[in-house]
Formats: C-alpha cells, sequence, structure tokens
C-alpha cells in the first residue's frame, strides 16, 4: 500500500498559479494588531498558508473546469443536474437526489422535516451546523461517541465509531414511541478530530437502528476520506477498490446529508440524498420554498457540473493516499519536534494540544489562541483555535465563565492546493515557534457579540 518512497509526490501537477504574497514580521505584527489578535480578521492576502478550514478550499481540477463551461443553466431539468444526481447515485445507490447550496442547507431541510420539540436525534458527534440545525427545530441533539473517541491521547483506529451500547440503550428507552426520527453518523467524525467510522461499527448501526425501525442517515462530508481509512486500518478491505467501499458504506444507510465543499472537490454546495418517497416529498416542498426549483437547489449548473465530476475525481486512489500521507506528514513532523497532538492524525487536520504544549497559560488567557498569534507573527500561517475561545464564555444558566474540554489548534489542509514544500516551512516555522513556547504570553477579550464570538471578538495580548 505505502510507497517506499519518503516524498509525498502531488498526483497532479500545477497548471494555473495563484500567487501567495510574502510579508515581513513586521508587517503581520501591523496586520495582526489591526485584526486585534484575531486571525478571521486579518485578510486572506496577508496570509502566506492557510489552514483556517478544508471546507470550500480545495482546487478543482482541469476536468472540473472544462466541466464548468459544458455547464446548463436551464432552469427546470438541466443536463448538468442529470449528470450531478447519476454521480451521487453511483457512490450512494440512493434514490431521491436534492441538490443545496451547501451542507447546512440540507440539514435544515432534512431536520425541519423530521424534528419537532419532544424529538431525539443521535449521532456519533454532531457537526456544529448540525447541532445548531436540529435545535432551531427544538429536538434534541445527542452525542454517542465511543470513550476512545473522547481521550486525545488514544491511538485507536476508528475513534468515531458509535457507541453501540448507549445507542441501543436510547433506543429502549424510547421503544414504541416515535420520539427518534431517525440516527445519524458523521464520516469522518469532524468534531471528534476527523476520526474515521469503521465498516463494522457502520454496519450494526445500521443493524441495531433496523431492528428498531430507524433510519440511519449519513452525515457524508468525508466519505472518501473515511473509505480510505477503511481500506488501510480494516482487515478484509485491503484489496478493496476505494469506489466498491464507498458503496458499501452507503448500502447500510436509508439517506444522507453532504457538504460538497469537503468531500466533493468544489467550493460550494452540498445535496440530501434519501429512500423514503414520502419523506422525498415533503422535502421537495421545503427545496422549493428556500434553495429554489429540485434540479438546480441554489447551485448554478456549472456548480452541478464540477460536483458530478469531483465525485469522481475524490474515490482515486492516489489522490486520497496522498490526502491522508500529506495529512500524516504534518502530523508526524510535529510529534518528532516534542508537539504534542491528538492522536492518531485523522484526515482533514492535525489538531495540538495547546493545553499540553503551553501549560503556562491557563484557559482563561486561551492558549490556542496565544499559539495561533504566534504561528502567524512567525510565518504567516493561519490556524483556528477550537478551545475556550470559540466555545468558552458566560453560561447563561449559571452565569459563571465555562471552558472547553480542550485547546485546541487545528491546522485543515486544503485538498490539493499546498505541496510537500509548503507542509515543510510550515513544520521550520514550528521547530522556531517551539523554542521560543515558554515566552508567549496569553490573551483577554477586550470586545465580544452575544454569539459565536471566536469569529469577530477582539483581543488584547497579555
Ligand atoms: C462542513 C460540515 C457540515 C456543514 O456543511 P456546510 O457546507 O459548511 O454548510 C456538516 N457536517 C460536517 C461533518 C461538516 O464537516
Amino acid at each position: 500500500m505505502e510507497s517506499k518512497f519518503k516524498t509525498i509526490i502531488e498526483p497532479f501537477r500545477i497548471k494555473m498559479v495563484e500567487p501567495i504574497v510574502m510579508t515581513t514580521r513586521k508587517e503581520r505584527e501591523k496586520y495582526l494588531d489591526g485584526a486585534d489578535n484575531n486571525l478571521f480578521l486579518i485578510k486572506a492576502e496577508h496570509i502566506l498558508i492557510d489552514l483556517l478550514t478544508d471546507s470550500g478550499t480545495g482546487a478543482m481540477s482541469a476536468a472540473q473546469w472544462a466541466a464548468m463551461m459544458e455547464g446548463d443553466e436551464s432552469y427546470a431539468g438541466c443536463r448538468s443536474y442529470y449528470k450531478m444526481r447519476d454521480a451521487v447515485q453511483d457512490l450512494t445507490g440512493l434514490k431521491h437526489i436534492f441538490p443545496t447550496h451547501q451542507g447546512r442547507a440540507a440539514e435544515r431541510i432534512l431536520f425541519t422535516t423530521v424534528g419537532e420539540e419532544g424529538k431525539i436525534i443521535p449521532n456519533n458527534t454532531h457537526f456544529d451546523t448540525t447541532r445548531a440545525n436540529i435545535e432551531f427545530t427544538k429536538t434534541e441533539a445527542i452525542d454517542l461517541v465511543i470513550e476512545e473517541g473522547k481521550n486525545p491521547a488514544s491511538e485507536y483506529p476508528f475513534k468515531g465509531n458509535m457507541d453501540l451500547v448507549k445507542l441501543e440503550e436510547l433506543f429502549e428507552k424510547h421503544k414504541g414511541t416515535d420520539h427518534i426520527p431517525l440516527c445519524m453518523l458523521t464520516v469522518t467524525n469532524n468534531s471528534g478530530g476527523g476520526q474515521p467510522v469503521s465498516m463494522k461499527n457502520l454496519k450494526e448501526t445500521s443493524e441495531l437502528c433496523k431492528r428498531y425501525n430507524i433510519p440511519l442517515f449519513l452525515d457524508a462530508c468525508r466519505f472518501a476520506e473515511n473509505a480510505y481509512f477503511i481500506k488501510i486500518r480494516e482487515p478484509g478491505f485491503e484489496n478493496r477498490e476505494i469506489k466498491s467501499i464507498v458503496q458499501e458504506m452507503f448500502s447500510y444507510v436509508q439517506g444522507a446529508t453532504m457538504s460538497s465543499k469537503k468531500d466533493a472537490l468544489v467550493n460550494m454546495g452540498g445535496f440530501l440524498a434519501l429512500n423514503d418517497d414520502a419523506l422525498a416529498a415533503e422535502v421537495q416542498n421545503l427545496e422549493i420554498l428556500t434553495e429554489g426549483y429540485p434540479t438546480y437547489g441554489g447551485l448554478s449548473g456549472r456548480d452541478l457540473a464540477a460536483l458530478a465530476q469531483g465525485l469522481q475525481e475524490v474515490v482515486e486512489e492516489d489522490y486520497l493516499e496522498y490526502r491522508i500521507r500529506s495529512t500524516q506528514y504534518l502530523g508526524d513532523a510535529l510529534v518528532e519536534l516534542g508537539i504534542p497532538i491528538v492522536r492518531p492524525v485523522g484526515g482533514h487536520a492535525v489538531y495540538i494540544d495547546a493545553k499540553a504544549m503551553l501549560p503556562h497559560i491557563e484557559p482563561k488567557d486561551f492558549p490556542a489562541q496565544a499559539l495561533a498569534c504566534e504561528l502567524y507573527l512567525e510565518g504567516g500561517i493561519r490556524g483556528v483555535e477550537i478551545g475556550s475561545f470559540m466555545f468558552g464564555g458566560i453560561d447563561p444558566k449559571t452565569g459563571k465563565e465555562r471552558f472547553s474540554e480542550m485547546e485546541l489548534l487545528r491546522l485543515a489542509i486544503p485538498r490539493r492546493v499546498y505541496t510537500q514544500s509548503h507542509i515543510d516551512y510550515v513544520i521550520e516555522v514550528f521547530s522556531h515557534v517551539v523554542k521560543n513556547s515558554k515566552l508567549m504570553r496569553g490573551l483577554t477579550i477586550t470586545e465580544e457579540p452575544p454569539f459565536l464570538r471566536h469569529f469577530s471578538a477582539k483581543l488584547k495580548r497579555n
């Protein structure tokens, strides 16, 4: 499986380039100051290596750009829709395919249809938009990932797995009611560090759901990365084609939500796919109300065409090997520098444990945000804090300040954008940052909005 060569050959060559504008430390100090130490407020052109997110930040192939030129912009029944529908059905086998402008629109439509007060939707770990859309309908969102999935040091190969004992307890408790309209499973488990779900766990979750007559849906954003992990980590799958692993994964579910900004290799888009005819009729009404006619659903014909092509490219093994190995490469190098990270490295990002790396900075002073600022100043790199700056704040019930369980800095890798030398540069910057880590200071919030404060709050350095 693994190549005997250490160098990761990107399985593409570069045909079109986008300049990265070099900056000096002095300039970066000015930009960070101007952004009040909030990296969301820095202009992208002032970033050298942008690892803020892997969502919608990937590069399209020549074949995708060519497909865009052929996009059919007819209002109803456009050719590009049928191409997209066929590409989705080829992988998923699901019957009704609704394009949406991104993943959360698919979520909103699905949960508006099945959710209401008193209902419950379990998942391994709900992604934040998934949870928000479920809770917006007054439905309860429950996370039931296995214990290993909550332990950053555990090397368990499938830390995204569902806890089947807890799921059965939940089903048993609500047996004979219609409290649980569906069960979700997120592949890979984004909020849990991009950790995969095994085929065995997916199959057993599906069997359990069937016994209780509850439909199972995939949050399929990173289905191809998950399939690759199954291939390299789960016995019995070594010699299977990625596409056939993907098809088996979807054979266990009755529906899926998808953000095409991840594993469909496009910059915008999503879809909702499902089998049930009655549910599909309700979904279609909502789709028309807010996304658009069901054969375009908030997207241009050219977007659908690129998405159809992207779904074929994402299951290519050379691409996935490069994708997973290059993320691993960054993680391994950081470990070698003595930097504590969440193990094992997931598919789309490396998460640094800033609490362990900077024990002298207390959670109330945002160690991961301090590290994010230092990385920017040192090398123009942008990561994102996932810790008490993002999830903390005043608890509305107790009036006390609450803190996140972990203080992480996420370095998300955009798809097909950076080369090994870009990543080597990131590693070199870290080797400097780590030397001065004892001198790093925390931050204090000076101004914050009432919700989702990490997007716009201002901070000052202590
Ligand atoms: C990104 C993401 C979503 C939401 O998709 P958007 O396209 O950003 O709306 C939902 N679930 C998971 C697991 C995701 O990673």
